[in-house]
């Protein structure tokens, strides 16, 4: 089962990926988290992006699909992928079928996490990350306490791109480049709309009650 989490910049995707890789035997394709693991090590590919990320543009597709061609060429993770924030645009998604089809796979579902724009804002703006144990804290609705989170208050620390200047990039770049692509999915027949301002817990029942339907 391979599995796309699409939706806006702050929907969700990265939590809901992770509690799916807990219940199910998948692995988590981040293209985000890839890339920022490469500026932190400060490779030649991270400060090719840097200022990219950082101004809230997408990487070229030729850096993508790089990353995602190994990817899909490690049997390790064989029709075991759930792909957070790829594709993000429509050339993307037409190279990952061809990818996906040279390997032998196919998409089994596109989760859609529907968010309006406030909410989307409040939860980039107010989002802290322990660089300790990697967990997420929003400062409005999930404030870190010590009983939470035991690596404390000094681990924590704003994404570089979370800032008020770039998301209005992210949210723009996302509408005129990334959501036209659910058209495709539609047209597919794979897609399946969430809502994604309920709780954590709720909108991931109903992910689990759909990848239930599909293994059936
Ligand atoms: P978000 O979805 O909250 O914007 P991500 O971690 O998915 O966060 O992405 C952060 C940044 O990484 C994007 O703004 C973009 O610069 C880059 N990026 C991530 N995935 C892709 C991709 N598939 N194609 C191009 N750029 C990407």
């Amino acid at each position: 089962m391979n599995i796309i989490l699409f939706g806006p910049p702050g929907a969700g995707k990265g939590t809901q990926a992770d509690n799916i890789v807990k219940s199910f035997d998948l692995f988590k394709f981040s293209t985000g988290d890839l890339l920022r693991k490469a500026i932190r090590n400060n490779t030649d590919l991270g400060r090719k992006i840097k200022s990219l990320m950082e101004e809230g543009s997408l990487v070229p597709d030729s850096i993508i699909d790089n990353l995602i061609t190994k990817i899909l060429s490690d049997k390790k993770y064989y029709n075991r992928l759930i792909f957070d924030g790829y594709p993000r645009n429509l050339d993307q998604a037409k190279n990952l079928d061809k990818l996906l089809n040279n390997y032998n796979q196919k998409i089994s579902c596109v989760l859609n996490l529907e968010v309006n724009k406030d909410l989307l804002l409040k939860r980039i703006l107010g989002r802290l990350i322990c660089t300790k144990c990697g967990s997420i804290f929003n400062k409005y609705f999930k404030p870190q306490t010590n009983i939470n989170h035991l690596c404390g208050n000094n681990s924590l620390i704003k994404r570089s791109d979370d800032n008020e200047k770039t998301l209005i990039n992210r949210y723009a770049t996302y509408l005129d480049k990334t959501l036209p692509i659910l058209n495709y999915y539609k047209k597919l027949n794979l897609l399946h709309e969430i809502n994604g301002e309920k709780e954590i817990d709720q909108i991931f029942e109903e992910i689990e009650a759909i990848i239930a339907s599909l293994e059936a």
